[in-house]
């Protein structure tokens, strides 16, 4: 997944969920370490941890996002935005988001499957087999173990 993947997700999510459009920009950045994702006052924009889309992938990282997108939506309308505002605890509820920006894990993942096609990442806890199972784009995917 690229920036351009990860800005019509938040897109999508924000449209699904909040019914409201994302208008600023959703990016990866690779020196997120502490948490999963961050919602920046100044720009408006949602920035994703690159380490957290590689340990757990596409699911994770929407949650990730939706709970970003209750700082998001919430701070422009000049509400609560914060973790222990009222108005944060209601939307996180409403929109079944996680309450607190996901800390990364201490326990990762085994393995993680790459699309050689399309850079979906499928981590797993056990191996599987690259010859019998393929992306959902069809394409080949290549093991690799992570570092524990
Ligand atoms: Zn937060
Ligand atoms: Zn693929």
């Amino acid at each position: 997944m690229d920036n351009n993947e990860l800005q019509r997700l938040t897109e999508n999510i924000s449209l699904q969920h909040f019914n409201k459009p994302f208008l600023h920009e959703a990016l990866f950045n690779n020196r997120l370490r502490a948490t999963g994702g961050r919602y920046i006052l100044q720009s408006h924009n949602i920035e994703i941890s690159t380490k957290q889309y590689e340990a757990f992938g596409e699911a994770a990282i929407t949650e990730i996002i939706k709970h970003e997108l209750v700082h998001y939506h919430l701070h422009i309308e000049g509400k609560g935005y914060r973790h222990r505002d009222r108005d944060f605890k209601a939307l996180a509820k409403e929109v079944g988001a996680p309450r607190y920006c996901s800390p990364l894990p201490n326990r990762t993942y085994k393995y993680r499957y790459i699309c050689k096609r399309c850079d979906t990442v499928y981590p797993r806890q056990r191996r599987m087999s690259t010859y019998r199972y393929r992306c959902k784009c069809g394409g080949r995917l290549k093991e690799e173990i992570t570092q524990q």
